[in-house]
């Protein structure tokens, strides 16, 4: 089948769907040049191991070394702007059609697009908190200090290491993600998986809850073969294309 029969064919499941969700991932956000962690060539992984530097134990063990490296990829991410790929799905919310999205990303670019209804599994970057206390900082008041040179940057009330507001390899996932399984299972008869290699679990699990499947990625997953339909497409367009599928079919 051709890409329009393509965009065809996803435009009428999700017309027929009564639940219909979305899954996104890095690949969605590359487009508005935050690179992702698997494509050949270009992805994170490629240039340095991000357990290195952003896991819980490095930040725990050696926090100049988790705000030298990780933070500052973390920072940079803040000025990045959304993209078709992003404001389509916003569209295909207010036009009715998505019932809310999971994203693994930390972007924050589906919120500054304009979707409503997310869950924002590996957390954001809008917020930090106190490591021991718990009180809660905005991500620029971390920021700040770090430009300041206060590395780590400390609470102002007991002195601990603060911290940003996603999950960190070696966190346990937050109650976040369990309420957006527990919506999917209960409402997802459809789900598009748009930018997401669907290795990293247990987020890579979703999928399995949803009664179909549509995925737009430009390499393959082990989802494909139990996908009714597969967009092998830069996110940006294909899922600008779809959106007006929508629009022009309603
Ligand atoms: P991933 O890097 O494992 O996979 C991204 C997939 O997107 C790849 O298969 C790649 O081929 C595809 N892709 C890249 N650009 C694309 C485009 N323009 N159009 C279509 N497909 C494209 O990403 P993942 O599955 O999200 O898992 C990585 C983990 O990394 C996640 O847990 C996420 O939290 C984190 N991460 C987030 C960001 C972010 O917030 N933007 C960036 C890097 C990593």
């Amino acid at each position: 089948m051709d890409y329009q029969g393509q965009i065809e064919q996803a435009a009428a499941l999700i017309k027929k769907s009564t639940g219909f969700y979305s899954l996104t991932g890095a690949g969605l956000s590359t487009e508005s040049g935050i690179p992702d962690f698997r494509t050949p060539g270009e992805g994170i992984w490629e240039k340095f191991d991000p357990i290195e530097t952003s896991s819980v134990e490095v930040l725990q063990n050696n926090p100049r070394v988790f705000y030298e490296s990780a933070f500052n990829r973390f920072a940079s991410i803040t000025l990045a702007e959304p993209n078709p790929g992003h404001y389509a799905l916003a569209r295909m919310e207010e036009m009715g059609f998505l019932k809310g999205l999971v994203t693994q990303n930390i972007d924050g670019l589906h919120v500054k697009a304009g979707s409503r209804k997310i869950w924002e599994v590996h957390g954001h970057l809008r917020s930090g908190y106190c490591q021991g206390c718990k009180k809660r900082y905005s991500f620029e008041e971390l920021v700040h200090q770090v430009e300041l040179k206060r590395i780590p940057p400390v609470c102002r009330t007991c002195f601990d290491v603060l911290r940003p507001d996603v999950v960190l390899f070696g966190d346990p996932m937050p109650p976040i993600f369990y309420e957006a399984e527990e919506i999917l299972r209960a409402n997802c008869d459809l789900m598009l998986a748009a930018g997401s290699s669907l290795v990293v679990y247990p987020v890579a699990y979703l999928p399995r809850l949803a009664g179909q499947l549509i995925i737009i990625n430009s390499s393959p997953t082990e989802y494909d073969q139990v996908a009714e339909v597969v967009i092998r497409e830069k996110c940006g367009k294909a899922l600008h294309d779809l959106a007006g599928q929508l629009a022009a079919d309603q």
